[in-house]
């Protein structure tokens, strides 16, 4: 669906002696087939590439002994040499080390070597949500309400524990093989702080940033719910709520709450997107006032969804 950067071709980038003296990129072997871990002795064969981010590549990887599946980060050595990147690496690790919820990637362990680090994920073999909607588009209220709810319920998790994920986007709602989410991604998590010992920095490229964090008043627990809302409104309407061909004028639209509410969606969907995108954090409904809305009281929410419903839309029934 969207061409890695690798694939767009050495050629176009690199002076022509030197790319003559390096193989091309598809058959050069940039990662053994086998990694180990030299303290455990444990054995790793490398499996598909699942996808790239901004500083890892992930891949499916088995352990040779028990045959367990893993979602690998792979990090190369050369991509955190500065002391900022590897700190952002070694937050993102201490931080997810920590967590254990049903509706969030489990972390399982990691290591290093002298090209690359390693972080062992619990994979989620369907990808993301991001995924499944550059094919589905928009997905069905009943689909929304299942997945919003175990966002929530992950959120909630992470929330008790004083943690703000600072990201949320469809990207980071990882799906496993029985389609249960998980809530990934710790790159921009951080540990809330009082409203005084807030960082004002925007870090990253956020997906979905809040009114208040773009006039940088900090993050709260009320700017993921933001985001949230952003999440909601992007899987009912096919777009997401603020959106222009100028990241400027996207700001502008934010601070000022300027967008659609399509007449398709349901009054109840309508009045929960608009109770989320309050541009007064108190004013936003917290995740207990979501989950108690009647977008979610009144509407059927499935058990489980076919995996099918990943490419099309599913027949569902209360
Ligand atoms: P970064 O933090 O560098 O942006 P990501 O966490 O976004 O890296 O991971 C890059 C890609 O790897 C993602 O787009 C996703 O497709 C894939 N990925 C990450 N974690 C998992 C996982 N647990 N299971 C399956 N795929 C994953």
């Amino acid at each position: 669906l969207f061409k890695p950067v690798s694939e767009r071709g050495p050629q176009q980038s690199s002076a022509p002696v030197k790319a003559s003296r390096t193989r091309p990129e598809q058959t050069k072997p940039e990662l053994a087939q086998v990694v180990t871990d030299a303290k455990t002795g444990r054995r790793y064969s490398k499996g598909k590439l699942l996808g790239k981010g901004g500083f890892a590549r992930c891949y499916e990887m088995t352990d040779l002994s028990s045959n367990k599946m893993y979602a690998v980060k792979v990090i190369p050595q050369s991509r955190v040499s500065k002391p900022h990147q590897r700190d952002k690496i070694t937050n993102e690790i201490e931080l997810h080390k920590t967590l254990s919820h049903k509706h969030v990637v489990k972390f399982s362990h990691y290591f290093e070597d002298q090209e690359n680090i390693y972080i062992f994920l619990e994979l989620c073999s369907r990808k993301s949500l991001a995924h499944i909607w550059k094919t589905r588009r928009t997905l069905t209220e009943p689909e929304v309400r299942y997945y919003l709810r175990q966002i929530i319920s992950g959120l909630k998790y992470l929330h008790s524990k004083g943690i703000l994920h600072r990201d949320l986007k469809l990207g980071n709602f990882f799906v496993n093989e029985n389609m249960e989410l998980r809530l990934g991604d710790f790159g921009l998590a951080a540990k809330l702080e009082t409203v005084e010992q807030r960082k004002k920095t925007i870090c990253g490229t956020p997906n979905y940033l809040a009114p208040e964090v773009l006039n940088r008043q900090g993050h709260g627990t009320e700017s993921d719910v933001w985001s949230l809302g952003c999440v909601m409104y992007t899987l009912l309407c096919g777009n997401p709520p603020f959106e222009t061909l100028d990241l400027k004028e996207t700001y502008k639209c934010i601070k000022e709450i300027r967008y659609n509410l399509p007449s398709t969606l349901s009054p109840a969907a309508q009045k929960l997107i608009s109770g989320i995108l309050q541009k007064n954090p108190s004013d936003r409904l917290t995740l207990d006032q979501i989950l108690s809305h009647e977008f979610f009281t009144k509407g059927f929410t499935p058990d489980k969804l076919p995996p099918n419903s990943c490419i099309m839309i599913p027949e569902l029934h209360p």
